[in-house]
């Protein structure tokens, strides 16, 4: 079997439907101790699978997932960190393994910056679509990650962007 290359820009089809998922927040890489920071609390073993923590000084994050429509049907996603109001981490994780799960809204700002608009900080608001899966970024009050959700993006600007040649 021969590998199937993409019509519209060459590369092979299997690197068209990527996850690209992001270990920790920004603002915690960005923190002299990162997620060792002592008083940080990670709702799983590591940060990479982890999908809450709090950092002291720095935030607390929750994971979601933002998937950037390719033309053609692709889809690339991302798993991003959002910071939220530490207020309301207690409330986020007494529902996360809980039937509610999937009633929960989210509105927070993206902690990661996101090849290739950057959008570090833009407001975003989430929605759960599958209760297996982490809550999806849904529509965004900023202008430019709003019309990222919603459009259909080139193969070369995303797949460039996030290092697939
Ligand atoms: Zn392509």
């Amino acid at each position: 079997m021969t590998a199937a290359g993409c019509p519209s820009c060459g590369r092979l089809l299997d690197l068209h439907n990527r996850h690209v998922r992001f270990t920790l927040p920004d603002p915690v890489l960005d923190a002299p101790g990162k997620e060792t920071t002592p008083g940080t609390w990670i709702s799983h073993g590591n940060a990479r699978d982890s999908a809450m923590m709090q950092v002291p000084n720095v935030g607390a994050f929750v994971r979601a997932l933002l998937p950037i429509k390719l033309t053609e049907g692709h889809t690339v996603t991302f798993g991003v960190w959002l910071a939220v109001d530490p207020r309301e981490l207690r409330s986020v994780f007494d529902v996360w393994w809980e039937p509610e799960y999937r009633d929960l809204r989210l509105t927070g700002r993206l902690a990661n910056t996101i090849p290739p608009w950057g959008m570090l900080a833009a407001p975003v608001e989430t929605v759960v679509r599958d209760p297996d899966e982490t809550p999806y970024c849904e529509s965004s009050e900023d202008p430019q990650l709003d019309r990222v959700l919603r459009g259909e993006w080139p193969h070369d600007l995303v797949l460039t962007a996030t290092g697939q040649g």
